[in-house]
């Protein structure tokens, strides 16, 4: 105990999430930006909200960038572009967060869960390839914790059998995917639309609620863009259902000034998963994320990741007892997921047997996400993996 008490008091105190850390770095440039937009009282749909857009499509190397509400909307908006109808099937990952299963069902259509892989915790390719009937009409791979899914394979699941490709692309904003040919695209930019988040603790977050929807598809986006603004293509004139989502203009000049440091952010994140990784090597009952197993095999370290989290599984430990002794050493942490969707009330259903998801209900018992952010230092980074190491071997 005295130990951990000398070690720490010199230490800066340990967060899942260090925002403060972040905006101090920025503050100047960020209260200007703000300031500018209050005074130029252009609050929605204003100037800074279409610059921000433009960089956007710049940066991702992709034609249409629609900016909306939040990331659970712009799920829900693209879903609405594709046309898709009550009764369609959409498979979708059983292990990622709620938002995903919960537009597809809200809109009517039939979530389809199925198991994911237990190296990347990405969507399992045979799974999918398992579940698709004659109703089904799209994918939803999920690039969970920062790494791109194997959308080489998906894509081509997808073309063969004439269905959409809608990313989640919420947690890994600026990750670069590597075909099996060497070359690279953006995640978000593969499938026929993506939908990313804004939410303050993602990689590329603002400083509220916020969400775009990207596509390199003219007609799905000029769709998208009516159906965001209460499907109106001339004004009052309503041709389709439509919703209100739209991204403020104080959060695009933030996301602005973000957007241009957000390659040096992931860096961050990775430079931190890297430390932890070789921290951890040689623990038997520790397995760290890996960069290396995923796209279609040939990147090198971990540029396919960007470590929205970092993800361990333990075994042969007790992991909530784990989490309960890091919290208890000031070491926050997190369970992303304890439990899996296809377990979770709203989504229980006959379909589904327990059988079918041997991966996702093994990862439910054993990850662990540790602080992740891009503020982390080596200092704290030692006091983190040791508190683990300990902790796993006594
Ligand atoms: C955060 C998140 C969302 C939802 O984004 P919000 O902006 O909070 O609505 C959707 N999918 C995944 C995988 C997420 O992590």
């Amino acid at each position: 105990m005295l130990m951990n008490f000398v070690i720490s008091s010199s230490m800066k105190k340990i967060q899942m999430v260090d925002l403060k850390g972040q905006y101090n770095k920025i503050k100047e440039v960020v209260d200007a930006s703000v300031l500018e937009v209050l005074d130029s009282t252009a609050y929605i749909n204003g100037p800074r909200v279409h610059q921000f857009q433009k960089n956007l499509e710049n940066y991702l190397g992709v034609k249409h960038v629609i900016p909306c509400a939040n990331g659970t909307d712009a799920l829900q908006i693209a879903m609405m572009g594709l046309g898709l109808q009550p009764g369609d099937e959409v498979i979708t990952a059983d292990f990622t967060f709620a938002a995903t299963v919960e537009v597809i069902a809200l809109l009517q259509l039939t979530p389809v869960l199925v198991d994911v892989d237990p190296v990347t915790f990405n969507i399992d390719v045979d799974a999918i390839k398992k579940a698709i009937t004659p109703k089904t009409k799209a994918i939803v791979p999920v690039h969970l914790f920062g790494m791109c899914a194997n959308m080489e394979a998906i894509m081509e699941i997808a073309k063969s059998h004439n269905l959409f490709v809608i990313e989640d692309n919420a947690q890994a904003i600026g990750s670069t995917y590597t075909y099996s040919d060497g070359t690279k695209a953006k995640a978000g930019t593969i499938g026929d639309v993506a939908s990313t988040s804004f939410f303050p603790s993602k990689n590329l977050g603002c400083y509220g609620d916020g969400g775009a929807i990207f596509t390199n598809n003219d007609e799905l986006a000029h769709t998208i863009r009516g159906i965001v603004n209460h499907g109106m293509y001339e004004r009052y004139h309503h041709d389709v259902v439509g919703v209100n989502s739209r991204l403020d203009s104080i959060q695009a000049a933030i996301l602005d000034i973000k957007l241009e440091r957000l390659d040096s952010y992931n860096r961050a994140r990775q430079v931190a998963a890297r430390a932890y990784n070789k921290a951890f090597e040689n623990q038997e009952n520790i397995i760290v994320p890996t960069g290396k197993t995923v796209c279609s095999g040939i990147c090198s370290d971990c540029d396919c990741h960007v470590f929205h989290q970092y993800t361990l599984r333990v075994k042969n430990v007790d992991r909530d007892a784990l989490v309960k002794h890091l919290n208890e050493q000031g070491i926050p942490c997190g369970v992303y997921y304890p439990i899996p969707l296809h377990r979770q009330k709203a989504y229980v259903d006959d379909r589904y047997n327990e059988s079918d998801f041997p991966v996702t209900n093994q990862l439910v018992k054993e990850v662990i996400s540790l602080p992740m952010h891009t503020e982390l230092d080596a200092e704290q980074i030692a006091f983190i993996t040791s508190t683990v190491i300990n902790f796993v071997n006594s």
